[in-house]
């Protein structure tokens, strides 16, 4: 299992904001602003790179459950961020898929 899947699975603890069928969200261990979180698919992709069309329903429905998260946090005024990490170079340290919700400051562009 994954990080995340034992996340969802309750084995490993997280403050669980959100979950349907296909997606989940918790908030960021390490935020990165006054809001991070994470929305996760179920299915565990490792990467947005081995994401395949057969993925692109899902891959919708986490924008989609981004947009609800941010939504239900306040951000829709202010704004937000999302982002994928995506193998080595950009850090990706979970290889579970994952989006990540910024907001809740000024975030800088482009990003470190
Ligand atoms: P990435 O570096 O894009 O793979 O993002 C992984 C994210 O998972 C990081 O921002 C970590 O802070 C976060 N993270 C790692 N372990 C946990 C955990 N147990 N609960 C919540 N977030 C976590």
């Amino acid at each position: 299992m994954t990080l995340f899947e034992k996340i969802a699975a309750r084995l490993v603890p997280a403050e669980i904001l959100y979950e349907d069928e296909h997606t989940f969200a918790f908030r960021d261990l390490h935020p990165a602003a006054p809001t991070h979180v994470l929305i996760v698919p179920r299915k565990p992709i490792p990467k947005l790179s081995e994401a395949t069309d057969d993925d692109a329903l899902l891959l919708g429905r986490c924008l989609l459950t981004a947009r609800l998260v941010a939504a239900r946090l306040g951000l829709d005024e202010g704004g937000y961020r999302v982002v994928i990490n995506t193998g080595a170079d950009a850090g990706q340290s979970v290889f579970h898929l994952h989006l990540h919700l910024l907001g809740g400051r000024m975030l800088d562009w482009p990003p470190g």
